[in-house]
């Protein structure tokens, strides 16, 4: 459990999380889910030095899924390291919504406890 955690935990409340949340996602954009593959190909092209040499030809396909279904997209290679730097900070969005999670929960259970007049289950 990291420091910041232990440090506010016990007397945050659910609007503090929100704040935390946001300052914490603000620099996580844009945040993309999926996987970046590289793969080697050959072309149509006849003679082909690259094909011949079997080095092919390098590329990237981004794998998503929109619906249900897989969906594969082309990726140029100078548009690689702004695909891979979205992905980490997806995977970044993820790991923090699953902080998030008890945290908010403990939050709302504070404010809840604070509450005379609310009836507990
Ligand atoms: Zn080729």
């Amino acid at each position: 459990m990291s420091h910041d955690y232990m440090k506010y935990a016990s007397f945050e409340s659910p609007s503090d999380v929100v704040d935390w949340l946001e300052t914490e996602t603000a620099r996580l954009w844009p945040a993309l889910l999926g996987s970046l593959s590289f793969r080697r190909s050959p072309c149509v092209r006849e003679n082909c030095p690259a094909c011949m040499s079997g080095e092919q030809h390098p590329s990237y396909v981004l794998y998503g899924r929109v619906n249900g279904r897989r969906l594969a997209v082309y990726v140029p290679e100078e548009l690689v390291p702004e695909v891979r730097r979205s992905l980490d900070n997806g995977r970044a969005l993820q790991e923090l919504l699953q902080k998030a999670a008890p945290r908010y929960v403990k939050a709302l259970k504070r404010e809840r406890a604070k509450a005379p007049k609310t009836k507990k289950v």
